[in-house]
């Protein structure tokens, strides 16, 4: 074989390997002459257009494309002849032979014969519409996401174990008074105080260690100057190797938790008289009592009765009577110790709790209590001032003493000793 003919083996040869490459590419590869007609096409353009590679040779797009849809075709080829440059964008078209849209990404360039001259045009076209759509799904779904985040009534964030904020929705922004874009990427410690972002990186570092999920109650004083609760739920989750995250949940339950507080404040406190109830002096005797008891302390109860109170609903009606105990407890409430525990037990009756008050201290104590009555009658109205007397019996912690429960008896029974003795009497019982 001759040098010129092993040149054109070897040029053929390379011809069918790039054929072959190009056929394997997994795009849309093609060149056009100046007047649009095919001069070369890929196994995708002919599987494309659902005929044969020698079937498109020499035809234009107008036997292919729907061209009254797909102009787009026709004006980037032209964009590119006349500017005598590559083209890089997005082209829509639709099939003639499927009539369906698809979206391509195509790089088209101008052929140049060897004085420079624009001869035709190459290209090379990636479809793109499932991407496309995808892309638009995805959009869709942060926007679903971004208006639930952004509305939801909680705090919602999202930080790394660095301490960095990797995302926060509106309210946290509002919360830190800043805008979102500029708390995400930053650290806690460079958008809140080192003291309220070191409060949170506690319980942060909670969900980090155990890496489970972290249910918890947090506080903060908002911008409002004002103590704030919320309850938080942090869960650990992990996205990259190189940084461990947590979701946050956190909602303002700063109402709820003073309910709850007035609630058990109600719960402990008499409502006519504003005394603790029967229910608190109890729960705290108890304590008392063993506390007491541990330390070898002095503990002492007065049990306090209205005399001949029955009279008083009688003669004057109940709503007085009312007033009567209202009053009572407005006299004594000033002169007991802030350590004493003063209550309304029940009906006309109330009892003190002494810790650390001895048998002479507790005695002399009724009895001032019982002068303060007797000395001070009770105005009702300008014309009526009733004068009230109380009973008293006292009590002091015995060594034999198993619980408050006969403590409290023994006061219980000295309150009888001091009402058979003729009333408005202390009686101190051992
Ligand atoms: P003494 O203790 O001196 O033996 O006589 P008393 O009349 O005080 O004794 P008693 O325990 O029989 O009467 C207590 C009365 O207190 C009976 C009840 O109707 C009345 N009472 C109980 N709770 C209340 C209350 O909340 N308001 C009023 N106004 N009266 C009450
Ligand atoms: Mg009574
Ligand atoms: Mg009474």
């Amino acid at each position: 074989m001759s040098d010129n003919e092993n040149n054109i083996e070897a040029l053929l040869l390379q011809v069918q390997v790039m054929s072959s490459v190009l056929d394997n590419i997994g795009s849309y590869v093609y060149s056009k002459d100046l007047a649009g007609k095919y001069t070369y096409v890929n196994a995708d353009v002919a599987k494309l257009f659902q005929t044969s590679v020698q079937d498109i040779i020499g035809k234009d797009d107008s036997h292919f494309f729907d061209l009254d849809i797909s102009n787009e075709i026709n004006q980037n080829d032209l964009k590119v002849i006349r500017n005598k440059a590559p083209l890089i964008t997005e082209e829509n078209n639709v099939i003639k032979s499927t009539g369906k849209v698809n979206t391509y990404q195509i790089i088209k360039k101008p052929i140049l014969d060897n004085k420079g001259n624009v001869i035709g045009i190459s290209g090379i076209s990636v479809d793109i519409t499932e991407k496309k759509a995808l892309e638009a799904e995805n959009q869709e779904q942060k926007y679903l996401l971004d208006v639930i985040l952004d509305n939801v009534d909680a705090y919602i964030y999202m930080k790394d174990d660095n301490r960095y904020f990797r995302y926060v929705n509106d309210r946290v922004a509002k919360l830190f008074g800043l805008p979102a874009k500029d708390i995400i990427g930053k650290r806690d410690i460079d958008v809140i105080s080192q003291a309220d972002a070191d409060h949170f990186w506690q319980t942060d570092k909670l969900a980090f260690e155990s890496n489970d999920k972290v249910i918890i109650n947090e506080t903060l004083k908002a911008a409002d100057n004002k103590i704030h609760h919320y309850l938080s739920v942090k869960v650990p989750c992990h996205f990259k190797d190189d940084y461990k995250t947590l979701i946050g949940f956190s909602t303002d339950v700063t109402e709820l938790y003073q309910l709850k507080e007035k609630f058990e404040q109600l719960a402990n406190i008499d409502e006519l008289t504003g005394l603790y109830n029967r229910r608190y002096f109890f729960d705290n005797a108890n304590r008392e009592f063993n506390r007491a008891e541990r330390h070898q302390q002095a503990l002492a109860v007065i049990s306090i009765d209205v005399d001949r109170f029955k009279t008083i609903n009688d003669k004057y009606g109940h709503p007085v009577g009312d007033q009567v105990l209202v009053k009572v407890a407005q006299l004594i409430t000033p002169t007991v110790r802030s350590e004493d525990i003063f209550a309304r037990i029940g009906g006309e009756e109330f009892s003190i709790l002494l810790p650390n008050t001895s048998r002479h201290e507790s005695q002399q104590t009724a009895e001032r209590l019982r002068h303060l009555l007797d000395n001070n009658p009770i105005s009702i109205t300008d014309d009526i001032s009733l004068p009230i007397k109380i009973s008293l019996g006292v009590s002091v912690l015995k060594a034999a003493d198993t619980s408050f429960q006969d403590l409290y008896a023994r006061s219980d029974i000295a309150l009888y000793k001091a009402k058979s003795m003729g009333r408005n009497n202390v009686y101190l019982i051992d």
